[in-house]
């Protein structure tokens, strides 16, 4: 019997940034079994792909560097793929129906009677007029907008735009690509009847850290976008509604700082938004997954005192209390302790307060909190619920201080390499951020020479969140540029901020 016949979806990413992915997009990517990817692809998207995803660049008119795949070739793989029914994510820059050939690709799956769903992204004008803080329309400036595109090849004899009709549109032009030859076209224009005083701009890489606005009138835009080197993904604006500038500034002690976190998911995103909270363009690159154990039941009464060493831990130690058919009772009367304020932070959110915190946020701060608060633990029976590979710093100094302890392994943490354009993304920032050992060796056994390509590839600063993470970074072969005094969130953003300052 013939497979069933997958679903496409076709997908806008929006243009640079993640945030632009609606959260329709997250939930298809997130569901796909292979993503066929073209090159302005936020790389953070791909990454939100399963890890069992396969994930193919369908690319084209690339540096050279990978080869360029026709368009007939991506419909033909796209649609061999959802007959032999896999779940495919065709995954776009911007929006699919804008300038993505979506429609295309929408006719040819309706004509093969492949399900499909379209699912609208940002489109590229939009995010670069909001980032630049140009408004498109505009009461008495400019009532309506066109979104055009500028032959990439002036050798081309069929015209896709009629020159006399878009210098007569009343209102904003938005000519995307194109910017290889700017000057001939801002010259049609101007020759066409638009005005060479007419406000206009350039906008390149709208939602990425490095984005660029260039503004000069019609007659000069294209010198000024040559003296500034600017390169695609680019388009330009013209019209009254180019000389407005309300791109509100730039805010926060960390303005302009690019930072990458190689965290794991859930916790990137808490460091990743108190990050943008103080102004940073964030690279969100996790090159660990946390996967849970299957959960057994556990009965939590025998023991005195319980340890969690990770805020990983919390939800998974409670659905193993659920699948015993407990619940946060059954930790009446005992010792909670939590390694440092982040699992702390966790556990209160299941309604625990842990009784007691460990200050410096490694096994060894906790056995100091344990040593203070020692005659107020009841028995001796300890049970240590943490990842599968961890130090055995904690059950030993338990064991030397007359615990008898045992160990819970909830969860352990899978390396996952990172797209190419992801890692070069995440190279390319102002400061690396580590919070884990384990995160440094999946990240820089990423790198083509591990911790040697990474300064040899990047000008970032490294900073780590403590310890045991430096002594990673320095087993690869990297020197940490700042080291966090609290090893938690907070001190390392607080590093961050001291080096950016200092
Ligand atoms: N479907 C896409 C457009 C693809 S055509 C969308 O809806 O945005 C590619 C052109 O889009 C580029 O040549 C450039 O003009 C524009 N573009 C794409 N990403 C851009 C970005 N980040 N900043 C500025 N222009 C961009």
């Amino acid at each position: 019997m013939a497979a069933e016949v997958g679903t496409v979806f076709l997908v806008g990413a929006g243009p640079g940034d993640p945030g632009y992915l609606t959260r329709r997009a997250v939930e298809v990517i997130a569901d796909a079994e292979v993503v066929l990817y073209d090159r302005l692809i936020p790389p953070e998207a791909l990454a939100l792909a399963p890890p069992q995803a396969e994930l193919i660049y369908v690319g084209k008119d690339g540096s050279g560097a990978v080869p360029s795949v026709s368009q007939e070739e991506t419909e033909e793989l796209m649609v061999s793929l959802a007959k032999a029914g896999r779940r495919v994510v065709r995954l776009k820059g911007g929006d699919p129906f804008i300038f993505g050939r979506g429609g295309e690709e929408a006719t040819r799956l309706k004509e093969e009677g492949i399900p499909y769903e379209v699912v609208p992204g940002i489109t590229a004008a939009l995010a670069a007029a909001a980032e630049a803080g140009i408004p498109l329309t505009y009461r008495g400036l400019a009532s309506g907008v066109a979104l055009l595109t500028a032959h990439e090849d002036p050798t081309k004899a069929e015209r896709s735009l009629d020159l006399q009709a878009v210098a007569a549109f009343p209102g904003t032009v938005v000519l995307y690509m194109g910017v290889g030859r700017l000057a001939a076209l801002c010259a049609e224009l101007i020759a066409a009847g638009r005005d060479p005083r007419e406000p206009a701009a350039v906008i390149e890489r709208a939602g990425d850290p490095g984005m660029r606005v260039v503004r000069a009138p019609l007659g000069e835009l294209a010198d000024a976008a040559a003296a500034a080197g600017i390169r695609p993904p680019a388009l330009t604006v013209v019209g009254a509604v180019a000389s407005l500038a309300l791109a509100p500034p730039a805010l926060g002690p960390l303005a302009g700082v690019t930072v990458t976190v190689t965290r794991a998911q859930p916790q990137a995103a808490e460091l990743a938004s108190r990050l943008r909270r103080l102004g940073a363009a964030v690279v969100e690159a996790p090159t660990i997954r946390i996967e849970k154990l299957p959960a057994a039941p556990l009965d939590p009464r025998p023991y005195d005192l319980i340890c969690l060493t990770s805020p990983n831990g919390v939800e998974p130690f409670f659905e193993r209390l659920a699948a015993a058919s407990l619940d946060a009772r059954s930790l009446a009367g005992k010792t909670v302790a939590a390694i440092g304020p982040g699992t702390a932070k966790a556990l209160a959110g299941r309604g625990v307060v842990a009784d007691l915190v460990g200050e410096r946020f490694v096994a060894e701060g906790l056995l100091e909190a344990l040593d203070k608060a020692a005659g107020r633990i009841a028995g001796r029976r300890a049970l240590v619920a943490r990842a599968q590979e961890a130090r055995d710093v904690l059950p030993k100094g338990l064991q030397e201080r007359g615990y008898a302890v045992d160990v819970l392994p909830l969860y352990r943490t899978k390396s996952e390499p990172l797209p190419p354009p992801l890692l070069a993304k995440a190279l390319a920032a102002d400061y690396i951020t580590f919070t884990a050992a384990s995160t440094v060796r999946s990240f820089l056994s990423a790198l083509p020479e591990g911790g040697k390509g990474l300064r040899e590839q990047s000008a970032a600063k490294v900073v780590s969140i403590g310890p045991q993470t430096s002594a990673a970074l320095r087993e690869g072969g990297v020197e940490p540029d700042r080291e966090a005094d609290r090893h938690d969130l907070e001190g390392l953003i607080a590093a961050i901020l001291a080096d950016h300052g200092g």
